[in-house]
């Protein structure tokens, strides 16, 4: 079953049904909002052979059952190696997992040309149902340089009933000459209300404290919960840290330990300026008096998030960032 019907994309969706002029779509904003299930939603109500232009998918006649089941004809949805099976999965899409052998290299994170180039057949191929084509591709910034080139020149004619949508985070790492051949699609954060309501659909405990460590972002804070984080466990966290608690962050994968810390730290120079924090409840934080050894330590965090992929060895890696980061609270705090 396609599970892309995330509640607050209803009014998104509405609106770019109705206002999309471009054959090629570029939704972009922050991630864990929902750009691809909107972007596939797009690509099922272009394709709904039962509603007029311009309306929402119905789920219930033959195209959408075909998409449902992953194997609509005109459909073609491109993401990288490495997400390929998990959002495929997420969608309620048929996937194959990827074996990873030792010794072999790892699934790749980006778009490559030969994946751009299997895209050329289909772009060329009449619609086989006569609708539309769809072609999704997700994130958009996985492309790399020579996909990217591959793709222009089918986004520049595009062959009739041809359609794509684009979707990105950092809409302005793309060529620009790929954005400039689409028409953005700004997609941002839900109401707060909303995305409370479907995180307690989805069973999570605590969805107001982990909704706001997320900045907002639903499927994230929901990616968190099922990870094992817990609201309690993320408000005890800048205390811990800031007893050098090296347990505090050894649980978490690198680039998660770090993302929380510059979270953080974030939230502390907001504190040592008056101001709230984003991130935290206000009890979780403690009071510094001055912002200089938090700045310093934002840039040493900086820096230390460009290995945080591949830390050569992590235990180590998470000790000198916790040491790093009580010397700075300590020293804000003081
Ligand atoms: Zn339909």
């Amino acid at each position: 079953m396609l599970n892309a019907d995330l509640p607050w994309l209803q009014a998104p969706l509405a609106e770019a049904l109705a206002r999309a002029r471009s054959h090629a779509l570029l939704v972009q904003g922050p991630a864990g909002v929902g750009q691809l299930e909107l972007a596939v939603k797009l690509a099922q109500s272009w394709l709904c052979e039962a509603t007029a232009p311009g309306e929402p998918a119905c789920n219930h006649c033959a195209s959408c059952k075909l998409f449902a089941s992953g194997t609509h004809p005109d459909f073609q949805l491109l993401l990288p190696e490495a997400l390929d099976a998990p959002m495929r999965e997420s969608l309620g899409l048929p996937f194959e997992e990827i074996e990873v052998k030792a010794g072999k290299a790892k699934p790749s994170r980006e778009i490559k040309v030969e994946a751009v180039r299997g895209l050329l057949s289909f772009a060329q191929a009449t619609s086989a149902r006569g609708r539309a084509k769809v072609v999704v591709i997700f994130p958009a910034e996985a492309l790399n340089g020579v996909a990217a080139n591959a793709l222009l020149k089918t986004l520049e004619e595009p062959s009739g009933v041809l359609r794509f949508v684009l979707a990105s985070f950092d809409p302005a790492s793309l060529l620009p000459t790929i954005r400039s051949r689409c028409q953005p699609l700004p997609l941002p954060l839900p109401e707060r209300d909303a995305a409370l309501a479907w995180l307690a659909s989805k069973g999570v405990e605590g969805a107001e404290g982990l909704l706001a460590a997320t900045g907002g972002r639903p499927q994230q804070a929901l990616d968190w919960a099922r990870g094992g984080l817990s609201d309690a466990a993320w408000q005890a966290l800048p205390k811990r840290v800031a007893r050098g608690e090296v347990q505090a962050l050894s649980e978490l994968a690198p680039p998660r330990a770090i993302d929380a810390l510059q979270r953080l730290c974030h939230d502390l120079v907001r504190r040592s300026h008056g101001q709230r924090g984003q991130f935290f409840a206000p009890a979780s934080l403690p009071t510094p008096k001055r912002a200089g050894p938090l700045l310093a330590w934002e840039a040493e965090l900086r820096r230390a998030s460009r290995h945080a992929d591949h830390p050569l060895n992590a235990s180590l890696w998470i000790e000198s960032l916790v040491a790093q980061a009580q010397a700075a609270i300590v020293a804000a705090v003081r």
